[in-house]
């Protein structure tokens, strides 16, 4: 089986967020497993690593009525191919997104991937699109592409990483940019709530949707959830299916981890682990303690992430005998509500309002308890990040932290986390002063440390899913 995964980030060249992990591993995943995998991605200016990769050709392209260069460049790891469509004037740009004109650079590339495909003779079996940027190569095969010679035959996946993020945009552009017609607008295909759609038109031209938990793929289907997709996804609810996304555990191992001082393992992490938090507290400014329980939060500053109960509980956090380090970047309102408490209590709470991978590795690593009460969340990795490093999640109920954090039970001495299903802040408190009380009893702590770092969130089964769920699309 062959697959071509197409998104606008992947590990290690380019991350803004989880679909980045997602596009990094899950391919090279399906590889160890026997499946031939490539991805393509932007050419972007601050891609790393972009001088391993090799020119293979290029020409013009047709986007509607603009004539675009596309060049291609390649490259393999780990037995995936990636390809990088190259354009400097869409892509040659810092940053990877916020632009004005997001949806011409990617329309440009989803017209790209399809014409690389012809160009280079790439027929897979699936084409796997990946969140907005790709959704509308679904439409642009099944109205075009598809009825051509080559490109027959192959089904269409569509994979939501986050349904905040539909890529609405003016009718209009589907003239505009994609040369299709009008009708495929005022017909509903491509139009939600008197809307250009992309998301809404990958879902219906899609043969399978996927999104990234199967908590997720239920909640989606609700009104409180589904983001006024619900019923387009209620209509397609028997070609949904939620798959656990993954980590790369050979990536993420607190055994190998570049980016920390002391490595550990499921054996030495007594000793270890609490060296890793001495390290942190100096870091980032909080007083040397090893037994006064370090809470951290790495985030995204959204409201999805839950700040909104962070900052509503923060004086009681701050109360207790606890420590809380703090690295997002993002809404300013809570950048600067966060600044706020730090500046008041240095000694307690350490916020560091920035982008920088090396320090959340250290933060996983170092600290006791990760906070990570999302209002929604699709899958989430942080979570299991911080179970990997023996780092214990709070989490709430929802998506993906709800299928991957079982709440421990300290009765029959089962579960990985500590969790509460409302969003309310009361709830939240509460657990995360139960989850303190666990910390005081030394032989809960290290048994529920030693479950979650024993938790085998890598890629090997939830690949097996995507490998079934393909087969059984080849199959129909
Ligand atoms: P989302 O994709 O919604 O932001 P995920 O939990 O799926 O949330 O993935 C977030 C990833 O980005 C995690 O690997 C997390 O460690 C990382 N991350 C988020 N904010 C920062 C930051 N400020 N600095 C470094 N890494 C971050």
């Amino acid at each position: 089986m062959k697959v071509l995964f197409v998104g606008s980030e992947a590990t290690p060249y380019i991350k803004s967020g989880g679909l980045a992990d997602v596009l990094g591993s899950l391919p090279k995943s399906l590889v160890e497993q026997g499946v031939e995998c490539s991805v393509v991605l932007p050419k972007y200016r601050d891609m790393k690593f972009a001088e391993t990769l090799e020119f293979v050709t290029s020409y013009y392209i047709w986007v509607s009525w603009r004539r675009e260069y596309c060049g291609i460049f390649k490259t393999v790891l780990d037995g995936v191919t990636f390809y990088f469509i190259d354009n400097e004037h869409y892509f040659g740009r810092p940053g990877l997104y916020s632009y004005d004109d997001d949806n011409e650079r990617f329309a440009y590339f989803d017209f790209a991937v399809l014409e690389m495909m012809s160009h280079l003779n790439i027929k897979p079996d699936i084409l796997s699109l990946h969140d907005w940027q790709a959704a509308m190569i679904a439409p642009l095969y099944k109205e075009r592409y598809g009825y051509y010679e080559f490109y027959r035959n192959i089904k269409i996946t569509f994979t939501i990483h986050n349904i905040a993020f539909q890529g609405k945009a003016d009718p209009r552009l589907i003239n505009d940019l994609y040369g299709l017609g009008d009708h495929l607008y005022y017909n509903g295909n491509l139009r939600h709530d008197n809307c250009f759609n992309m998301m809404k038109s990958a879902i219906l031209y899609s043969d399978l949707v996927t999104t990234v938990s199967p908590t997720y793929a239920h909640e989606i289907l609700t009104e409180e959830y589904g983001d006024g997709l619900q019923s387009i996804l209620n209509m397609k609810r028997d070609r949904l299916i939620g798959i656990l996304n993954g980590i790369d555990y050979t990536v993420n191992d607190p055994e190998t981890d570049p980016n920390i001082l002391y490595h550990y393992n499921v054996e030495n992490w007594r000793e270890e682990k609490v060296k890793n938090k001495l390290a942190l507290q100096r870091e980032v400014g909080l007083p040397e303690d090893p037994d006064v329980p370090l809470v951290g939060i790495v985030t995204r500053l959204t409201s999805q992430k839950g700040l909104d109960l962070i900052l509503d509980k923060m004086e009681e956090m701050l109360s207790r005998n606890m420590q809380i380090v703090l690295l997002g970047a993002g809404d300013r309102k809570y950048e600067d509500a966060l600044s706020y408490w730090g500046n008041a209590h240095p000694d307690k709470f350490s916020c560091n309002l920035k982008y920088d991978f090396g320090l959340s590795c250290r933060i996983y690593a170092g600290c006791d308890l990760f906070l990570m009460p999302s209002l929604f969340e699709p899958c989430g990795l942080s979570q299991m990040m911080s179970l990997r490093y023996g780092t214990i999640p709070i989490v709430r109920e929802t998506g993906g932290l709800k299928d991957s954090v079982a709440p421990y039970n300290e009765y029959d001495r089962t579960g990985t986390g500590f969790s509460f299903a409302h969003y309310s802040s009361e709830e939240m408190m509460s657990v995360i002063d139960y989850a303190l009380y666990i910390y005081s009893n030394k032989d809960h702590w290290e048994h529920l440390v030693f479950s979650a770092m024993l938790a085998k969130l890598d890629w090997e089964n939830s690949g097996k899913q995507y490998i079934e769920a393909f087969e059984s699309l080849l199959n129909e």
